[in-house]
């Protein structure tokens, strides 16, 4: 996909199974022009994300990568970072130690449950109060001021675990605080190959995020070079189709656009 960007990628400093420099090759090859690392920082000590502790390498490795591929390749340097509610203080502590291009706000966990790894507590409450619970969290997070991002929106689907209700009225309440907080949503291709089989956030929702002329970003949450780009050219008929005709980029936490 020529002349894109693909803003979620993950390395091996967390999860990924690339270097930085594996995964840029990849992307110059696929002709993307712009990309940004993410990997994952968690406060909990997960295996699949960087502590604290080693995030001076992370950012090390980053400005190595920029120097030796920035004239092939704009780089950018983000973080897919884990909300926590009470942690808002730690949260900008770590932000504020990086020089990051942006940074994506994910809900991974409610309570000690890590519900997209561990699909074992799934009908231990009703499917509505699972998703009431996680889009109370997408909306602190929001509010929380700390995010330029909100990482793959409708995580909560992806094992095609489904409301029993109709909940338009939470999503609708949902994006007037995404709106209100002056946030972005990353289009995020990963979830087609999920068991939900379509991308995050659903067509559904992108409506929804369009009509409170909420801006998107695009990504693939890559965690090998084969899935960058994964599934952009229908990722961009979905866009058009909703009314997208431009997608943020970032640089040093600001925003500018890129037609699409
Ligand atoms: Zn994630
Ligand atoms: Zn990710």
């Amino acid at each position: 996909m020529r002349g894109l960007l693909d803003y979620h990628m993950h390395s091996v400093l967390s999860d990924g199974a690339a270097s930085y420099e594996e995964m840029t090759l990849a992307a110059i090859e696929k002709g993307l022009s712009e990309i940004g690392f993410s990997d994952h920082v968690c406060l909990k000590p997960v295996v699949w994300a960087m502590q604290e502790v080693d995030l001076p390498v992370m950012t090390r490795q980053i400005t190595d990568i920029q120097d030796k591929y920035g004239h092939l390749i704009n780089i950018r340097y983000g973080i897919e970072l884990d909300y926590f509610p009470g942690k808002e203080e730690h949260l900008h502590r770590i932000i504020q130690s990086l020089p990051l291009d942006y940074v994506i706000g994910s809900v991974h966990f409610m309570g000690d449950w890590n519900f997209d790894g561990d699909e074992s507590l799934y009908g231990k409450w009703s499917n509505d109060e699972v998703y009431e619970t996680y889009f109370h969290l997408i909306q602190k997070a929001a509010r929380s001021g700390l995010f330029d991002t909100i990482g793959h929106l409708d995580l909560i689907k992806k094992f095609a675990v489904y409301p029993e209700s109709d909940l338009k009225k939470l999503y609708l309440e949902t994006a007037a605080i995404i709106k209100e907080a002056g946030m972005v949503v990353e289009l995020n291709t990963a979830g087609f190959d999920k068991p939900c089989a379509e991308f995050y956030p659903s067509p559904q929702w992108l409506e929804i995020l369009h009509s409170f002329e909420i801006p998107v970003t695009l990504s693939s949450d890559s965690h090998h070079p084969r899935q960058l780009a994964r599934h952009y050219q229908q990722a961009i008929d979905l866009l058009k189709k909703t009314g997208y005709h431009q997608i943020v980029r970032y640089q040093g936490r600001k925003k500018s656009w890129l037609k699409i």
